[in-house]
Formats: C-alpha cells, sequence, structure tokens
C-alpha cells in the first residue's frame, strides 16, 4: 500500500522520564504542524535527525519507534555534519537569506560541501526504505537538494516540497552560492508549495530569470520537466488550543497560572523562539514607545515575553539574548516602581498546553516578527480567546500569517509607532469589536487548518506522475533567460 513518507531535519522524540507515548516536539512551527498532520494519516513514516551525535562509524545506529500509527525513523548526525551543515550552511546561509537578513549570512564553502554531502548520505539512508508507489515529502530548506539525490539513485516516485520559511527575492536568491543549481534542485520535485502567493511569486520570478522556466498559471515547465506549484498555508488544529467548554462566560477569564504576577492589569503576552528574525528587541523598544506615547496605561499593563531557547550554539543567538536581557534590564531600570515591572522576560520552553493557558489569559498577543514564513503563535493566541471576551491579537504584516488573519491588528514591526498605537488601540477596543474580530479570526483559522493544508498539498502530490509529463512533453522548449 502507498505510504506517505514525511522527511524534516528533525523528528520528535520520545521523552526519555515521560509516560509511554509522550513526545518532545521542538518548539517551532514545522514540528508542530508535522505533528498534528500526521494524527490524521495512520502508516506514515516520519524520517529526520532524531538529535544524537554518533562518530561516523556508529551512523548505521537509526532509532524506530510508533506513535500513534506513525512510524518515526531517526537518523544520527555527526558532530562535523551538526557543526558544518546545521549550524553553518543551514542557519549561517540560508536562514538568513530566506529571511533578507543578508548582512547576518556567511558563506563558508566547507560548510555548502557538508551540506551538499548530508542530502546524499540520507538519500542512500532512504533509497532502500522507499517503496515505489509511496509518496515523499521533504520539508523545508534544510534539505532542498534532497529530491534530486534521491533520484539520482534511481527513485521515481512522486516527490513533493513545502518551504515553511519565506521565498526571497531574486537579489538576495543570487547571493546563494549556486544560484542556478538551487533551483534546479527544486525543481526536482512534482509538487513544490509555498506558504504565500508572495514567496511563490518570488520563486517563479527566479526561475523565469535564472532558468528561462515557464509558468502556466499552475504548472513550471523546465526541460522536459512540469512541477505544480501551489499556495498552501499551514494552520493549526484550533481545538487544540480552545478553551474548555464551561470555561465560556462574559467575562476576560479569570487569571489562573499568571493572576499573581500580574494582579488586576490588563496582560500583554509575547511568545516566540528566541530568534532575531522574531524581532523581540524592536518589541520592547515598541512597548517602550507606548508607555511613553500612552502614559496613562503605565501600572496599568503587564508585558511578558517568553522567548525560547534555540540555536544556543550559535553566536548569534546568543548575542540576541544578551540584546534582550540588556534591553529589558534598561526599560525595567527605567521605567519601574517599587510597585511595578513593565517587562516579565521569560527565557524558558513553555509545553503547548501551557501556552495556551497563558494565551487565553492574555489581553493581547503580540507578535511582531521582522519577518515569518507563516507565524503559529499568532493563530493559536486567537484559537485560545473565549469567544465571549477575546483578547485582541496585534499582528505584523512582514508575518505569513497577515495574509491568513486580515482581521488581526496589522501593524509595522520595524515603526515603534505602529505597534505602539496597535497597543493603545488593542487595549481600548470594545467588547463588540473585539468579538466581530475574533469571529472572522476564528473562522478562517479552522476553514485552513493543519489537517486542510497536508489533505490539499497530499492531494496535488497525488496528481499525474511527473515521468508522465516526460513521456507526454519529452521536449518541452526551453526558454533561456536573456540575462
Ligand atoms: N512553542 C512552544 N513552546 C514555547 C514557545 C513556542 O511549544 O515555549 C511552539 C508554539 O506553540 C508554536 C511554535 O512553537 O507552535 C512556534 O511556531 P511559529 O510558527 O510561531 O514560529 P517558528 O518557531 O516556527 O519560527
Amino acid at each position: 500500500m502507498s505510504r506517505l513518507v514525511v522527511v524534516s531535519n528533525r523528528i520528535p522524540i520520545p521523552v526519555p522520564s515521560g509516560q509511554i507515548g509522550e513526545l518532545d516536539i521542538p518548539a517551532g512551527g514545522l514540528a508542530s504542524a508535522l505533528f498534528t498532520a500526521l494524527r490524521s494519516r495512520p502508516g506514515s513514516l516520519w524520517v529526520g535527525w532524531n538529535g544524537r551525535i554518533e562518530p561516523r562509524k556508529q551512523l548505521g545506529n537509526v532509532s524506530r519507534f510508533t506513535l500513534r500509527d506513525t512510524e518515526l525513523l531517526g537518523i544520527p548526525f555527526t558532530q562535523g555534519e551538526v557543526d558544518d551543515y546545521y549550524h553553518g550552511f543551514c542557519n549561517m546561509v540560508l536562514w538568513p537569506l530566506f529571511h533578507s537578513f543578508q548582512d547576518r549570512a556567511r558563506i563558508e564553502d566547507r560548510e555548502q560541501e557538508a551540506y551538499r554531502r548530508l542530502q546524499h548520505r540520507l538519500a542512500q539512508t532512504l533509497r532502500p526504505l522507499v517503496r515505489d508507489d509511496d509518496r515523499v515529502w521533504v520539508h523545508d530548506y534544510h534539505l532542498i537538494p534532497l529530491g534530486r539525490e534521491l533520484r539520482r539513485l534511481g527513485w521515481r516516485g512522486r516527490l513533493g516540497f513545502f518551504l515553511h520559511i519565506p521565498f526571497p527575492a531574486l537579489e538576495l536568491w543570487q547571493v546563494l552560492p549556486d544560484p542556478r543549481g538551487f533551483l534546479e534542485a527544486l525543481l526536482e520535485y512534482d509538487v513544490i508549495g509555498f506558504q504565500t502567493e508572495g514567496y511563490r511569486d518570488n520563486y517563479l520570478y527566479c526561475c523565469r530569470q535564472e532558468l528561462g522556466a515557464r509558468w502556466d498559471e499552475r504548472h513550471l515547465s523546465f526541460e522536459g520537466r512540469r512541477q505544480r506549484v501551489g499556495v498552501y498555508p499551514v494552520g493549526i488544529n484550533a481545538d487544540d488550543f480552545a478553551p474548555a467548554s464551561g470555561q465560556a462566560s462574559g467575562e476576560r477569564p479569570r487569571r489562573g497560572v499568571l493572576g499573581k504576577v500580574v494582579r488586576g492589569r490588563r496582560l500583554i503576552l509575547g511568545v516566540d523562539r528566541l530568534d532575531y528574525t522574531k524581532g523581540i528587541p524592536d518589541r520592547v523598544r515598541a512597548y517602550e514607545r507606548f508607555l511613553k506615547d500612552y502614559p496613562q496605561w503605565k501600572k496599568k499593563v503587564s508585558f511578558i515575553q517568553i522567548a525560547a531557547p534555540s540555536r544556543t550554539a550559535a553566536m548569534q543567538y546568543q548575542e540576541e539574548k544578551r540584546k534582550i536581557e540588556a534591553l529589558v534590564g534598561r526599560v525595567n531600570g527605567e521605567m519601574a516602581s517599587h510597585d511595578w515591572v513593565p517587562i516579565r522576560y521569560l527565557y524558558k520552553t513553555y509545553p503547548r498546553p501551557e501556552l495556551a493557558r497563558f494565551y487565553r489569559e492574555a489581553d493581547v498577543g503580540l507578535v511582531t516578527p521582522l519577518r515569518d514564513g507563516m507565524n503559529l503563535v499568532a493563530m493559536e493566541y486567537a484559537a485560545a480567546q473565549n469567544p465571549e471576551s477575546p483578547g485582541v491579537l496585534i499582528l505584523s504584516r512582514c508575518a505569513g500569517a497577515a495574509r491568513q488573519l486580515p482581521e488581526a491588528l496589522i501593524v509595522n514591526p520595524f515603526v515603534p509607532s505602529s505597534v505602539a498605537d496597535g497597543l493603545a488601540q488593542a487595549l481600548s477596543m470594545p467588547l463588540e469589536e473585539r468579538r466581530e474580530r475574533h469571529r472572522a479570526l476564528l473562522t478562517r483559522i479552522r476553514q485552513h487548518s493543519v489537517s486542510a493544508w497536508g489533505d490539499r498539498f497530499i492531494r496535488d502530490l497525488d496528481g499525474p506522475s511527473r515521468l508522465d509529463s516526460y513521456n507526454h512533453h519529452p521536449a518541452q522548449a526551453v526558454q533561456r533567460s536573456t540575462k
């Protein structure tokens, strides 16, 4: 029987001390989305790094376990692979470039070579495991050339790729060491998916300019290949965050977990992985601006920022952490009084059920990344609200989620006054408007659920085989770029 084989950089691993079946799902949108999408697809196989580091001789020590009918296959990496492929090329080149942080990118030949070699090794591990009629769905920037490597090893089944992060503009794409080669690798997939139309359009433009590929509003054609290109915005399962029935009442929820901390104050909440793309320092500065521009809110609000540790070995992330700590310290030092601390900063990862309670108790969800493929926290915050008296979502226009959630208060995270005005508007928004906005948001979140995302992508992946298109269109005219 045809299986779905999902490949991503990391897989969740069982919690060593937890109950049987309990998983350590890494903080991050990709793991959240895949874990939820696979719940409705029994019999799937999920392959990726299990977080273990082994000497080269012991790389055959794969870990296998089954969770709710999904088989997980964990592959160990060597220290060199973690350093050069993951911390190196993935995090120091692809991540910053794709998020339009060109000045943070640092390209090393050795790391680029490690990235290429790892794809080959993963393809070799996968090749004997995949059956002819399986569908392989590869995820994210870590594994762009994996499909091509599988093809080189003779696998001819259906192959899909989904990019969870933004696809950059051509000028940034051209900073990559081999921009054409990367596009050709992406064109190996039968189906490729993006979070927004904007990212899809960037991809199409790059393929047309760099390769002279042709686009017919659905498919890209290049050297006899025909690729389905689509927009599949990732979502959440709203029920995982919805308030339990019986909790709904006309009032804001009574504060349980955070009550002691914020007392009667209005609560503003930020939840992110600690990553420079999330714009936490800009958010703190914007909050400071809000307190200066709207002094009537002093002592009446409390801002809690959760920053889940992420990529802690990387210097840029350590610097970002120091920057946030210094900024929070300065703002608190300058603005706090003996009975009020303006910002509470928590460098800690919270389990999702606990986050859901925090979301519910917050009057404002402040989600202001500088660039973000989608941003699931925004959806989780909205889904967690009590519909009778919901909190207000403030959302960056630079997150993919802004396309999905236009009824949020959309702000520009680079402009402190934009976020400050958004905060003032959110805190004084009348109940009826809060309800209306929340109703619209929830409808959209339910419509574009994570299972709808998986279903739509897999339906397109099940479409006609690329081999058919090879056979039927053996000699597609190739338009070369005139550049
Ligand atoms: N998350 C978590 N614990 C935390 C902080 C975040 O489990 O302490 C989860 C959060 O619930 C969300 C994901 O991490 O599902 C973050 O996804 P998002 O798309 O917002 O951003 P990403 O981290 O993928 O850039």
